[in-house]
């Protein structure tokens, strides 16, 4: 082989393993800080329906980064707590089959009123179960979870030692989104949790997609808006920060208990900040892992897997730069990707290489 088929040889090889790398990881030039935000009971459909003139935050996140409105709760409860463990921990709540395979089971808790003093997952389970707080704590960073549901202290009471700045309000958005700013101006943290619980309580008390709904998705876009304007006047997070959105659960009617109900199961999922590709769908930029479950609600076992709210922590910490959670099984591969356009541009330059090349002689490499 000669000098030019050998750096030809070697060009192919570093594409490889560029778009092989970039196919295999979200973390697209990596951050240091996330927020994770989860909005109780938001349906996507509300997003579209307001549209960006009555939600410029909401649609920030989505013109400025990546997202569907197709992602899904857990397959089998679309209760709160029960949705916001399968967050944190990345797991399913059960694997009533065993069909995960040894290694993985659920966090087990399904229950969605407060937990005793005493409750922790590791006691419900009888097993430790690690969370997202686990592996950004243990990785040195500072944590902090700022919750407007009291049901939330089950977490400070299953991981104490591994979240630094805990506070739960009861149903008081502005209050935790206050506490979250002052706390940050104190101390800059690496994973920050925030749960609003304003379209959740609106819907139950109005229905959901009615006139008080509607306006309760106003009011989070405006905390989103301080999210926003905090990363914009903190040198220490301002580029070097992203924010990853999802919902627990959405509603009909003024309810939402019945997991097999569309309207229940269908949240959105997106992603913003430094190295996320504008505009992206994400089911789009993931044709190999991920797939579009339409209206359906495939199980956990179904060969295309959709995109769940419990991806949220293990793409998380992806982006911090950190591995997944012990014993998660969503986007436990870490493999959710959220590519930033020169990424897009390699892979697609990697795929017209290997077309051009199939119309060759095969490279003596
Ligand atoms: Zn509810």
């Amino acid at each position: 082989m000669d000098a030019t088929g050998s750096a030809k040889c070697r060009w192919l090889f570093v594409l490889a393993a560029v778009v092989l790398a970039a196919t295999c990881s979200a973390a697209t030039g990596g951050v240091q800080h996330v927020f994770h935000i989860s909005v109780d009971g938001l349906r996507p459909d509300a997003i579209t329906t307001l549209g960006p003139g009555e939600l410029p935050s909401f649609y920030r996140l989505r013109t400025e980064g990546a997202f569907t409105d197709n992602a899904r709760a857990d397959y089998f409860i679309t209760e709160t707590l029960p949705n916001h463990v399968t967050q944190l921990t990345a797991r399913g709540v059960k694997d009533p089959y065993g069909n995960m395979g040894a290694g993985y089971s659920g966090h087990d808790w399904t229950g969605n009123g407060d937990p005793a003093p005493t409750d922790t997952l590791e006691t419900h389970k009888g097993s430790y179960v690690a969370g997202v707080f686990d592996v950004a704590h243990g990785a040195g960073l500072t944590t902090g979870l700022y919750a407007s549901k009291t049901k939330f202290v089950l977490f400070p009471q299953t991981w104490p030692g591994s979240i630094d700045y805990n506070r739960i309000t009861d149903y008081d958005s502005p209050t935790i989104v206050t506490q979250m700013k002052d706390d940050i101006a104190s101390q800059v943290q690496g994973y920050t949790f925030l749960h609003l619980c304003d379209p959740d309580r609106a819907g139950h008390d109005h229905g959901w997609m009615g006139t008080d709904y509607l306006d309760s998705v106003k009011t989070v876009d405006g905390y989103l808006g301080e999210v926003f304007q905090l990363i914009a006047a903190n040198p220490d997070l301002t580029d070097q920060t992203a924010i990853v959105l999802t919902a627990d659960h959405g509603g009909t009617g003024t309810g939402h208990a019945d997991a097999t109900n569309r309207n229940n199961y269908t949240v959105p999922f997106c992603v913003w900040g430094p190295g996320v590709m504008p505009g992206a769908d994400l089911y789009a930029v993931n044709p190999a892992t991920r797939l579009d479950p339409s209206t359906g609600r495939p199980t956990y076992y179904a060969a295309g897997q959709p995109i769940h709210n419990g991806e949220a922590s293990n793409l998380s910490l992806d982006l911090l730069g950190l591995g997944a959670i012990p014993g998660s099984w969503l986007d436990f591969q870490q493999d959710l990707a959220v590519p930033d356009p020169a990424t897009m541009t390699l892979l697609m330059l990697g795929g017209l290489t290997v077309l051009r090349r199939r119309r060759r002689p095969l490279p003596t490499c």
